[in-house]
């Protein structure tokens, strides 16, 4: 055979692994359906500004050995994410921090303060153990900022009711007692400077890459040339949804060139009203603000993110938590389990809401786990 590992997938779980498997000597080669590299992390360079075409992509680990890998294959800049969330014409700092609690309640300047505040608010779930995001949103933070910052976006970006929702999510969002707009907790943060695709065709190296190939559809010929599979498509199409299908999150974007330097003043701006179909904009330049050159043009690109259902066709994007998924999931992993030269792995092989730096560490352990065998 002439390849030791074929790489489903030309995403960043599979960029890890090849650029793992280049050093060890490996042979890969990788199969992609969609005619770039770099799954949705995937940045195009549109007139000098690096647009990231599925959605804001950011950077953050607290994990130092991530840290180091990823930056053998690009620099990053000093990039930090402190979006804002814009609602009924009225701007909000994010995370939830104290510039937030002020703006919301001017009387409250204080750490101390904003901690009391909460606690009366959260007051109406004492007793109670969370079930849901609403409970769960309300008991963190009260409910003047469940209403104004989190329900909307939360229900816009998963198409269900706050109180249908799993608790766990609204917990990526770090909440603070000091003055810091900071999105992130992680002690690393930035953008690849020239884009994430750069960084991702850095990392795949001179591995052979099919663009424009779908693996489903030639799975038994496609399977021979290699000894092991790493398949990072989603896992129940891989099984031919046998048990049915998983359900994913969607999102659809809409991209303008407009005129001006600068439009919003930040990268990232959330739409936390229920009124307003989208739920981010992002206006691209911002996130390689050092390069003078892409940030001075007269002009902009910024994209709406309009979260949507999906269906088969679609791309998916988020696994969507909740029982049946889960106990789904589970079945099709048991399936997996007995693949003996398939490994299922990233977002939609192992459905997982992975960070980026989730999607490396995991595919590094995968590596390592393959090499000790
Ligand atoms: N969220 C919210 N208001 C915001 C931003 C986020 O309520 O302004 C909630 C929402 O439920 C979302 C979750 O926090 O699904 C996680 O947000 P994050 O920004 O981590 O999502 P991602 O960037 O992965 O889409």
């Amino acid at each position: 055979m002439k390849y030791d590992y074929l790489l489903v997938g030309a995403g960043l779980f599979n960029a890890t692994f090849a650029a793992l498997a280049r050093k060890a000597g490996l042979r890969c080669l990788v199969i992609e359906k969609r005619d770039h590299i770099a799954g949705n992390i995937h940045t195009e360079n549109v007139e000098g500004i690096n647009i990231h075409k599925y959605g804001a992509h950011i950077f953050h680990t607290d994990d130092e050995n991530c840290w180091n890998f990823v930056n053998q294959f690009a620099t990053f800049n000093r990039y930090t994410n402190s979006p804002v969330a814009l609602i009924d014409g009225k701007l909000f700092n994010l995370p939830f921090n104290m510039n937030t609690f002020h703006a919301i309640w001017p009387d409250v300047i204080t750490p101390l303060q904003a901690q009391q505040r909460i606690a009366e608010q959260a007051a109406e779930m004492a007793g109670k153990t969370p079930s849901n995001l609403e409970e769960q949103a309300i008991s963190l933070v009260g409910r003047d900022i469940y209403e104004l910052l989190i329900k909307g976006y939360t229900e816009k970006q998963w198409g269900r009711p706050c109180s249908a929702l799993a608790p766990d999510i609204i917990k990526r969002l770090p909440l603070r007692f000091t003055y810091d707009n900071n999105y992130f907790n992680d002690r690393f943060q930035g953008i690849p400077m020239g884009g994430y695709t750069a960084m991702v065709e850095k990392m795949f190296g001179d591995t052979d890459i099919r663009l424009s190939c779908d693996f489903l559809a030639d799975k038994e010929n496609l399977s021979n040339l290699a000894e092991k599979i790493v398949y990072t498509g989603t896992i129940d199409s891989y099984f031919n949804y046998c048990f049915g299908e998983l359900e994913y999150r969607s999102l659809r974007f809409k991209t303008e060139k407009l005129d001006g330097q600068n439009i919003q003043g930040v990268a990232v701006v959330n739409h936390t009203s229920a009124d307003t179909p989208y739920t981010r904009t992002i206006e691209h330049k911002h996130f390689e603000a050092e390069n003078t050159t892409a940030f001075n043009t007269p002009y902009s690109f910024v994209t709406e993110e309009y979260p949507a259902d999906w269906q088969r066709g679609d791309e998916p994007y988020y696994p969507v938590n909740n029982p049946r998924n889960s106990e789904l999931y589970r079945k099709y992993a048991d399936l997996a389990a007995q693949e003996t030269n398939v490994i299922f792995g990233g977002r939609l092989g192992m459905y997982r809401y992975f960070d980026m730096d989730d999607t490396i560490i995991a595919a590094i352990q995968c590596f390592q786990q393959q090499v000790n065998k």
